[in-house]
């Protein structure tokens, strides 16, 4: 398609959302691209080419399915919002590798559109609901390739954060668990339409083959997670004894703590993936 053509024109976004009367809804993180630079970016970031299948989460008008479509094999688009429906018919009638789903990502079977085929997720997500659906994606160990996002600049930099930074915490586990993370680029409000209130982030999640820990109980490493940042100012052996679901002792607890090597009186924000692997163990 003709450049000048395309959403990312601002004229063209404007142009769209008047003739069809659109109008953004906050409830849904409505906030469009408008910038062919950082389109351009993310489509690079995500490492899309003629062989690769794509799953969009969220294609809004359709300005970033229309860079997918213009670099990828097949683009599946899934949309929530019933009045983008008929937009996305016209803004992507040009392409005849996209497909659009109506329906709520957190509700798709993911696996199945694919059918064992190879493909990667790219999304500017919504930023309301950004942790539930990277962590669904993930906990879920849907089997894309990578998973390339725009989200808001300090959740990326906790999915990146190590132990004792203060972005340190669960999410930056769990995102280390299962990916490794990758921040592409940073990007100011004014490429949005709407302007978002905060910085945004491209991050990439590369699926890792073999999570980098072993545990024998994922499950349990998982909830001694929660209940360290749950209670982040205790010490590790009071969060756990405090935490729903968990019937340890701070006794039992302590002492699984020094049968690791470390310090009974540890807090969860200075221990390691590998320090909670053992631990779960341990215990
Ligand atoms: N991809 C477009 C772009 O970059 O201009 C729009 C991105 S906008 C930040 C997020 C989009 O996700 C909106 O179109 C919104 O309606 C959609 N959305 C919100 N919640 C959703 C959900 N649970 N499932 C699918 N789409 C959702």
């Amino acid at each position: 398609m003709d450049k000048e053509k395309m959403l990312s024109n601002p004229k063209e976004t404007i142009r769209v959302i008047q003739e069809n009367n659109f109008t953004f809804r906050k409830s849904y993180g409505q906030n469009f691209l408008i910038d062919s630079h950082v389109l351009d970016k993310i489509v690079s970031a995500a490492e899309i080419d003629s062989e690769t299948e794509v799953l969009e989460i969220g294609p809004g008008i359709g300005t970033l399915t229309q860079y997918l479509a213009e670099a990828a094999k097949a683009v599946t688009a899934v949309e929530i919002d019933d009045k983008l429906i008929p937009i996305l018919e016209k803004t992507l009638a040009e392409y005849d590798n996209v497909r659009v789903i109506h329906g709520d990502i957190l509700k798709q079977d993911i696996a199945s559109i694919f059918e064992g085929r190879h493909f990667k997720i790219v999304a500017n997500l919504p930023y309301y609901i950004t942790t539930p659906i990277i962590m669904s994606l993930l906990e879920s160990r849907v089997p894309a390739d990578s998973i390339t996002v725009m989200i808001q600049k300090e959740v990326a930099e906790r999915m990146m954060a190590s132990p004792g930074s203060k972005d340190y915490g669960a999410l930056s586990l769990a995102v280390q668990f299962y990916a490794e993370p990758y921040i592409a680029a940073n990007v100011p409000p004014n490429c949005f339409m709407p302007r978002p209130n905060v910085g945004s982030a491209v991050i990439r999640l590369k699926r890792l083959e073999t999570p980098p820990v072993q545990v024998r109980d994922e499950k349990l490493m998982f909830s001694l997670i929660r209940a360290a940042f749950n209670q982040r100012r205790k010490t590790l052996a009071n969060a756990v004894k405090n935490f729903e679901g968990l019937s340890y002792s701070r006794e039992e607890v302590e002492t699984a703590i020094r049968s690791i090597g470390l310090d009974e009186r540890i807090r969860g924000e200075a221990m390691s993936l590998e320090e909670f692997a053992k631990l779960a163990d341990a215990l």
